[in-house]
């Protein structure tokens, strides 16, 4: 049996791929490595898949994906992230807008995500196998001839379409294969790094603060007392770290200083406060409050798991009386609560990474069709190439977008 098309990955970028290029009437074969398609999209959003963003103008949303968000322009602006949300509505999975413009279903299940896929490819009739890895490509004259399988069987068509995802989270079946192959058939691959990962810290005393969720902090982050990236928003406190959106989405640029020496980072827990301001409130607190202890005194200021914390490391004395506190001490304290700082360990490794930064260099592939400038009938989607967004639905959507370009023009 020849095919039109074997698309090689059963994620989100595959799957639009082929459901695509059937619909026009192509004869197509999906191979997927596991049994079940989409495992990675199954644990999306936390199993609620934050399927896109709503941010509606592509400059914006190009933009987002750095200096090589500009690759993404044409497929982003040809099938958009208004034409995901009607593919899913259209086949009535309501959506709905989170914070930050994250549109997840109103299910808040990426199962019902997944199903929809499932059967968009079985409508329009894609072959679907699983269990199926494919082990090597053969090449002949700047074309692939055929693919080998594990079990040493082979299969041809007239194109080929690679879809196998990043290394991240290498459990869900994305492992690299496509990298090998295509740097063998003569692609440049750029370095591929773990990105929207978390951060391990030096200081052990974090490991009291365990499951704090922080909201509205801001977080500044340096190397040599020079300020090099700076968020707004949520974060979370893990065992040995720090996680949560603003956190991971300042990942890829932590991971690029770290390699030149120390990292340090610093939490404002009181952004919309001024120094002068935050002065002024605790000063008035501690007036009103006067005969109070300092530790039974900063429940209005403070989430309750970081107080003592806060106490331990402002060196004032836990039972000491509001009133008695002086401006030395109040200083201590505005800094810990202004300029927390923490000295970065490291970043958590593929197994633990979103996304994965690098890929098919992205020179090397027509950014309107998706096709491969090396190899005449190849096609790439997904996260293969050299893409990476922040969180936020931003990776499904140009996982949807290349899929669908590369669908249509095959
Ligand atoms: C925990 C987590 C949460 C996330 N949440 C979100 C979110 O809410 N929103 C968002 O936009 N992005 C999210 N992402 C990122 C998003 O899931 C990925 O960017 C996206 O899945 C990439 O799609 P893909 O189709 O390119 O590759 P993948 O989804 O990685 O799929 C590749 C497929 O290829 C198969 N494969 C690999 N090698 C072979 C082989 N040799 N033979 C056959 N098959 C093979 C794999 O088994 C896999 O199924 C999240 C990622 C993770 C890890």
């Amino acid at each position: 049996m020849i095919y039109d098309l074997i698309v090689i990955g059963g994620g989100p970028a595959g799957i639009m791929a082929a459901g695509q290029a059937a619909s026009k009437g192509a004869k197509v074969l999906l191979l997927e490595k596991n049994n079940r398609l989409g495992i990675k999209l199954v644990i999306t959003g936390k199993g609620r898949c934050n399927i896109t963003n709503a941010e509606f103008d592509t400059k914006n949303l190009v933009e987002k994906f750095g200096k090589k968000g500009r690759f993404l322009f044409y497929a982003l602006s040809t099938y958009t992230n208004k034409d995901i949300i009607d593919f899913f509505e259209s086949r009535k999975l309501p959506t709905k807008v989170e914070r930050g413009n994250r549109v997840f279903p109103v299910s808040d299940s990426s199962l019902d995500v997944l199903d929809i896929l499932t059967d968009y490819l079985a409508k329009n009739k894609v072959e679907v196998r699983k269990n199926i890895q494919v082990k090597s490509i053969v090449t002949k004259d700047k074309e692939i001839e055929k693919i080998v399988l594990q079990d040493k069987t082979e299969l041809k068509a007239k194109k080929y379409l690679i879809a196998t995802g990043g290394k991240s989270y290498p459990m869900t079946g994305s492992s690299g294969d496509g990298y090998k192959w295509l740097q063998k058939m003569g692609h440049t691959i750029v370095d591929t790094i773990p990105s929207l990962t978390p951060l391990f810290i030096k200081e052990s005393f974090i490991k009291e603060l365990e499951g704090l969720s922080l909201k509205n902090v801001s977080i500044n982050i340096y190397q040599n007392n020079k300020k090099i990236d700076s968020r707004f928003g949520e974060a979370l406190f893990t065992a040995n770290g720090l996680s949560g959106p603003i956190i991971l989405d300042m990942s890829k640029n932590i991971g690029i200083a770290l390699k030149n020496g120390p990292v340090k980072l610093s939490i404002d827990y009181k952004p919309s406060l001024d120094f002068k301001t935050l002065d002024k409130r605790v000063q008035g607190d501690f007036e009103k409050t006067a005969n109070k202890q300092f530790k039974n005194s900063l429940g209005d200021l403070l989430p309750r798991k970081l107080i003592p914390l806060i106490i331990e490391l402002s060196d004032i004395d836990p039972d000491k009386k509001t009133g008695d506190i002086n401006k030395e001490e109040r200083k201590k304290l505005l800094h810990l609560l202004k300029n927390f700082e923490l000295n970065i360990k490291s970043l958590h490794g593929f197994n633990k990474a979103i996304v994965t930064a690098g890929g098919v260099h992205l020179k090397e592939v027509d950014p309107k069709t998706m096709q491969s400038k090396i190899i005449k009938n190849l096609y790439l989607a997904g996260e293969v190439l050299d893409l990476d967004g922040p969180t936020g639905g931003y990776n499904l959507q140009s996982c949807w977008s290349t899929g669908y370009v590369a669908g249509s023009n095959i």
